[in-house]
């Protein structure tokens, strides 16, 4: 039977990674496949929901290698099992603190800690979403956050636009190319969009703007029918058809672990110094993290490739890795650029 002092237990011990991922989008996982096939010790902290915004995506089209398009969720799933292949450790968890003031690195979940010598950040962004009543359950049936990823879905569809950023202009724009007609729909009387999107807007005969326009619902069983409106100026109530909602308000970078820690712009976006490294040495960052701009799954993975090339060089380059285990010697160059020089200057002084 177990008595008071079994159940004061030890904290677990766990070991010092080589590298701690914290995020499971294609940046995270696309890390995780390179740090572990070059034998890095690769822990990755996935979050509670799996996958990032893959995840609420359903066909992906453009990712290459995939002819004939594939699902969201099983792309992320294929990433999950490559790195596994491997050998990264996975734990589904969220992060909800860490501790970069020392080597090696630490981070909490809500029930443990985890070291590692290097981290990579590959938390992403989330689409900001209006938090109407019937949004979040048609999400992948009609309501989307990324005309790039859906467009093509909505061809000869009347569908809406809500926003007044570059970011509605921009793709409220990309789906004219698909839809037979584009509302634009803005909560007040003008865009903050830039001029030059703005007049790319108003000039295109198949977008019609709605400005003082309040989206309060969107209607549909099992896939967007409609939109519920209010005009702000006359508190009018009206209802517009249409077969697809996009919503164009901005996204936000999951960074408010990071805070007063790493560099980032106004918005919350990390920023690079060398490379993928950040302000903190041995702390690098991938994917939409750090990119207000591409936001694809394809440039995230890309980005994932990057970092762990770069914390695979940077521990080498410190003599943290086993030279016989660590598949690529070449060094992190601006550190043994900087070790050189000291040395160089070193051996002039004698
Ligand atoms: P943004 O400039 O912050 O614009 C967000 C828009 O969404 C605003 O018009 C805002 O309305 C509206 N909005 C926010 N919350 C809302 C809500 N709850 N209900 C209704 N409307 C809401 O965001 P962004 O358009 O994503 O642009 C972000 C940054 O990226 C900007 O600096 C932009 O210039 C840049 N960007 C550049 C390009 C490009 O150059 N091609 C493309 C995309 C983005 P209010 O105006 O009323 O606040």
């Amino acid at each position: 039977m177990a008595n008071e002092r079994d159940a004061v237990k030890a904290p677990e011990a766990t070991p010092v990674y080589d590298v701690v991922i914290i995020g499971s989008g294609p940046a995270g996982y696309t890390a995780a496949i390179y740090a572990a096939r070059a034998n890095l010790r690769t822990l990755v902290l996935q979050g509670e929901q799996l996958g990032g915004q893959l995840m609420i995506t359903s066909e992906v089209e453009n990712y290459p290698g995939f002819e004939d398009g594939v699902q969201g969720p099983e792309l992320m799933d294929k990433f999950e099992k490559q790195a596994r292949r491997f050998g990264a450790d996975m734990v589904p968890q969220d992060v909800t603190k860490v501790d970069f003031s020392a080597q090696p690195f630490t981070v909490w979940t809500y029930n443990k800690q985890y070291q590692g010598n290097s981290v990579i950040i590959a938390t992403g962004a989330s689409a900001k979403w209006l938090g109407l009543p019937n949004e979040e359950r048609l999400q992948g049936r009609g309501v989307s956050g990324c005309a790039t990823c859906d467009g093509f879905f909505f061809r000869e569809k009347t569908i809406a636009v809500v926003g007044g950023g570059d970011t509605a202009m921009e793709e409220a724009l990309f789906l004219t190319r698909y839809a037979s007609q584009v509302h634009l729909l803005h909560r007040r009387d003008s865009f903050r969009a830039s001029k030059i999107m703005q007049a790319r807007v108003q000039s295109n005969p198949k977008i019609t703007i709605h400005y003082n326009t309040e989206v309060t619902d969107v209607l549909g069983e099992n896939a967007v029918e409609a939109l519920t409106l209010r005009d702000t100026q006359t508190g009018e109530v009206s209802t517009l058809p249409v077969q697809g909602f996009f919503v164009a308000i901005g996204h936000q970078p999951n960074t408010d672990l990071f805070k007063g820690i790493l560099d980032m712009d106004a918005v919350g976006y990390l920023k690079p110094t060398t490379h993928t490294m950040t302000n903190i040495e041995g702390v690098f960052l991938a994917g939409d993290v750090a990119d207000s701009r591409y936001r694809q799954a394809v440039t995230a993975a890309g980005e994932g490739c990057r970092a762990a090339i770069d914390a695979e060089r940077w521990l080498e380059a410190r003599g943290e890795l086993n030279p016989e285990t660590a598949e690529d010697a070449s060094a992190w160059g601006e550190l043994n650029d900087s070790r050189d020089a000291a040395r160089d200057a070193c051996a002039a002084t004698r």
